[in-house]
């Protein structure tokens, strides 16, 4: 690891491992790692650990190739870990159970998977709610001060 790393990579161990714990404060949008892909010690995929609320995202800039990029989604605070999602966020709860078990062989315990399908009634009514308000002619959209 780097002398300039902004992050730690430290036991957690109710989550019966390691992860990457920010050690001073990270931007929104700030790049957290860069590591080529190519090179045998390439670890950046399973350094972070998963969560279906990430704070951070993992991208390529070429796919297959040269490096892989790990940029912060929000504000990450000292001490605070620093998660990306191995699946699409977009997944519903019973779909990212599945496929963390069958591409990952772990359930997840996050604070989203804890409230299970029933976030996902929410967010689905929610959406729902988005769409419907986006069909409202804009002139209406807009309160007035009372
Ligand atoms: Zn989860």
């Amino acid at each position: 690891m780097s002398a300039l790393a902004k992050y730690d990579v430290v036991d957690i161990p109710f989550k019966g491992g390691q992860g990457v714990v920010a050690n001073q404060s990270i931007a929104a949008g700030e790049c957290i790692s860069a590591e080529s892909e190519v090179e045998k010690d390439y670890t950046t995929r399973f350094k972070f650990n998963h969560s279906c609320t990430p704070n951070a995202q993992s991208r390529s800039d070429v796919k297959g190739q040269s490096t892989r990029y790990v940029h912060a989604l929000s504000k990450i605070e000292p001490g605070e870990e620093i998660t990306i999602s191995y699946i699409p966020t977009t997944m519903l709860f019973a779909r990212r159970k599945e496929e963390l078990q069958a591409k990952f062989d772990f359930a997840c315990d996050c604070q989203v998977c804890q409230e299970g399908a029933e976030r996902d009634v929410r967010e689905v009514r929610l959406a729902a709610c988005i769409k419907l308000f986006d069909k409202i002619p804009l002139a209406m959209q807009v309160r007035k001060p009372l």
